[in-house]
């Protein structure tokens, strides 16, 4: 199946873009301050780092694989949340292939895909291995495997990799985002579980935590709000 018109996010320039957009705002970005403690009294959070104290009134929890952690400081219920380790790999693109009129191919039968990126191919298994939250490094074994899979499934040979890295996507048990505010826990909203569209979902997930953290109506048609509540029925039961 072709499909006509697909475009590729700058996933680096949409970053930079964001960090602008907080900057401009007069907010503050700090980082190397983890977060280890969460209190919240006379309705203002307190939020420990070992350098510093934060107070808020409310408290977005967008911790990516440890927002579960996160919720645990705040004395929440955790989500279920299962953090799946994921690999990439950037090899040579075959001479003669013409990159820029190359389409991103997925394959029906896996989660794997591969395409053009920055004048080489990118390629992934999709693979989703269940781990622990952690700044995660890519197998090995899983490497060779994708490059086996590429010399068997495709014409593209594999003579160099020159990157290859692994990160986490993060599920609950529905496989659907959790945002929205904490039933028990107050001024404390989730957004996480954005599984492998975290990057595509960002402009639209953020508007509809800022339309709840503002008391906004809610103005982007088609979002369903209860099917993706911090509340909604069996969202921790194990995957
Ligand atoms: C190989 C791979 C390919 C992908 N491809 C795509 C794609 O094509 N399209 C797409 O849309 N998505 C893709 N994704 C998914 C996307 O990367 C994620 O959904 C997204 O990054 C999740 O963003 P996040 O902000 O929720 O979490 P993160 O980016 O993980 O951010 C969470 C942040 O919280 C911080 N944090 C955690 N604990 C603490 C603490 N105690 N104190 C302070 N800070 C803390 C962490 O340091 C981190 O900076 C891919 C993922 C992988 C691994």
């Amino acid at each position: 199946m072709y499909e006509a018109n697909v475009t590729d996010i700058d996933v680096a320039g949409l970053h930079q873009g964001y960090l602008k957009g907080i900057r401009r705002r007069s907010g503050t970005i700090a980082t190397g301050e983890a977060v280890f403690s969460l209190l919240h009294q006379k309705r203002v959070w307190e939020v420990k780092t070992k350098h510093q104290i934060y107070r808020a009134k409310t408290i977005v929890n967008a911790a990516g694989a440890w927002a579960d952690e996160i919720g645990t400081l705040a004395g929440a219920q955790r989500i279920g949340l299962v953090p799946m380790r994921c690999t990439g790999i950037i090899i040579d693109a075959p001479g003669g292939l013409d990159l820029a009129a190359s389409p991103a191919v997925d394959f029906a039968t896996s989660g794997a895909y591969i395409k053009p990126d920055a004048g080489k191919l990118m390629a992934s298994p999709g693979d989703a291995t269940p781990t622990t939250p952690q700044d995660v490094r890519p197998e090995e074994l899983d490497i060779a495997h994708l490059a086996h899979w590429i010399e068997t499934e495709t014409l593209i040979p594999v003579r160099r990799i020159s990157h290859s890295w692994a990160g986490l996507r993060s599920f609950v048990a529905d496989e659907a985002p959790v945002v929205g505010f904490d039933r028990h826990i107050p001024d404390f909203l989730w957004l996480a579980a954005q599984r492998g569209y975290g990057i595509m979902m960002a402009p639209a997930l953020a508007k509809l935590a800022a339309d709840l953290l503002l008391k906004r109506a809610i103005d982007q048609a088609g979002f369903d709000v209860d099917a993706i509540s911090p509340a909604r029925h069996g969202i921790s039961k194990p995957l």
